[in-house]
């Protein structure tokens, strides 16, 4: 994600800067574009509600309500690890006095990792059905957790398809004060972090469990659809609807799985070094501002490339952006497509599909290790302009440091451990990109090389914690860097010009 101008060296761009975390901006947004803002009721009564959480507590094999996150304590659900996404959904877009509906099923291929009598999936949408192998199931649907409870009880290691239908209005939902439905009358793009899923399938919403997509969007066939990695097919329904298919075949977080539906100019090709790529600008932007628009879009493959040189190959099959007419006021590194909303610039480009490595292939085993996406990210963005004739990534983190050396709420900010309303914090960004920095200066510029891409290569399609990353800086320079990583990570204070804090 890329929010705001921070800090020295990046191009200039959102007139808005410096604010505390995503969420507000986002909450803000959506209210703004939104008519109502009453929060929708959760379906099931309290009782209901309470009676399954009794049951669940008295039951052994009951799955957790949430995958053990303590940032987001209902993110993800315990006991499954969700294999494959099959989401089929229709949307109706909003009409003169009609509100958007979202409707349709998520069939989700499941192995348990417990016996389980019940299990929980994220989904703010009330659900109408769900069937576990073909039989209907008991659940209960609300406040973000379907609590499914199958005729069968599942034992581990067992495989097992479980399909929910929903038919309700996304943008009435809310979860922990994020309102994160973007769209208006003529444009949808499913865009935000950390919570997103839940307002368009059923999930098991927390990077730690990726899983393979296939996603089939039906809706008004004068409009585009476009989502992660490849599309497969574009069926007319003859009934004004069309249906578009697109398949990530790699795994996939789900808070990166993403549709956009609207009036898009899609263009595709093949990057010099081979990559697929597919692009689009929403027709929504006046002529001149989508040609400048795709002055930037359209070296989306070469910047893959520029990257694949950095990093080492390419994680997925196919590459490019989206840029909105909605106004998100932030980018997206959604998997293969990241998507801009509102506008592009080169160092955001860069960011986004530099999370493709970092971020994305090699994604956050818990949130507090956000720095793990946005550090490398914003590190990257540096290391582009160096490699491009702009100033050195050294000399970035000198100006950095010089700048903000005295500014002591910089350095509070624990960036190893945020909390969950900074995870999207400046200091993550920027002290993250400089830790990075910091330490290609103190370790060398070759063992940095090897580090990340050695980094990015066993941990691809996996996840990963901050410690994992200091070993493996130890292991490949042969240096102990305890220090040199609590000065830059932990401290509360700007890290002393030092040899060992690789100045
Ligand atoms: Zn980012």
């Amino acid at each position: 994600m890329r929010n705001g101008e921070w800090g020295i060296g990046r191009a200039r761009r959102l007139p808005r800067a410096r604010l505390a975390g995503l969420t507000a901006v986002v909450a803000a947004i959506a209210v703004a574009s939104s008519a109502l803002s009453c929060s929708a009721e959760p379906a099931g009564s309290p009782e209901q509600r309470s009676g399954a959480q009794a049951r669940a507590a008295q039951d052994s094999t009951a799955g957790a309500a949430g995958i053990g996150d303590p940032y987001y304590r209902l993110d993800g659900n315990g006991g499954i690890d969700v294999l494959h996404y099959d989401i089929d959904d229709t949307y109706a877009f909003a009409r003169s006095g009609v509100r958007p509906r979202l409707s349709g099923s998520t069939t989700l291929r499941i192995r348990a990792r417990q016996d389980l009598a019940s299990f929980h999936l994220d989904l703010l949408l009330e659900a109408t059905a769900v069937r576990v192998d073909g039989v209907d199931a008991g659940f209960v649907s609300g406040a973000h957790e379907l609590v499914v409870t199958p005729a069968t009880a599942i034992d581990r290691g067992q495989r097992f398809e479980v399909v929910v239908e929903y038919d309700d209005d996304p943008s009435a939902y809310s979860w922990r004060g994020e309102r994160n439905w973007l769209a208006n009358a003529r444009e949808v793009v499913t865009m935000n972090q950390p919570h997103m899923a839940a307002w368009w399938f059923a999930a098991n919403d927390h990077p730690r469990d990726k899983a393979t997509f296939d996603i089939a969007i039906t809706t008004d066939d004068d409009k585009t659809v476009l989502s992660n990695g490849r599309r497969i097919a574009r069926e007319d329904n003859g009934d004004g609807t069309a249906t578009t298919r697109w398949r990530m075949a790699d795994p996939m977080a789900t808070y990166l799985a993403f549709f956009a539906a609207g009036d898009f100019q899609v263009r595709t090709g093949t990057s010099p070094a081979g990559i697929p790529v597919t692009s689009a600008v929403s027709r929504g932007f006046g002529a001149a501002k989508r040609q400048r628009l795709w002055t930037v879009l359209r070296r989306a493959g070469r910047v893959t490339d520029w990257l694949q040189t950095e990093l080492g190959p390419y994680p997925f099959d196919s590459t490019g952006g989206l840029v909105t007419t909605l106004p998100a006021g932030f980018a997206l590194e959604n998997q293969t497509r990241p998507t801009y909303g509102g506008w592009i610039d080169a160092s955001t480009q860069v960011h986004e599909l530099a999370h493709q490595w970092f971020g994305d292939s090699v994604a956050v085993d818990r949130w507090r290790d956000i720095w793990l996406n946005e550090g490398f990210a914003t590190y990257l963005e540096a290391r582009y302009r160096e490699a491009h004739g702009g100033l050195s990534t050294q000399r970035w983190m000198r100006r950095n440091h010089d700048a903000l050396r005295g500014l002591r709420s910089f350095w509070k900010v624990d960036i190893a451990d945020p909390g969950p309303d900074r995870i999207f914090a400046e200091p993550v960004y920027l002290r993250g990109g400089m830790t990075l920095a910091a330490l290609r200066h103190r370790i060398g510029a070759a063992d940095f090389r090897t580090l990340l891409r050695r980094w990015a290569a066993k941990h691809a399609d996996g996840t990963v914690r901050t410690g994992e990353f200091i070993a493996l800086a130890e292991k490949v320079s042969g240096r102990r860097l305890g220090g040199f990583f609590r000065a830059w990570l932990r401290a509360p204070k700007a890290p002393a010009r030092t040899r060992a804090n690789g100045f």
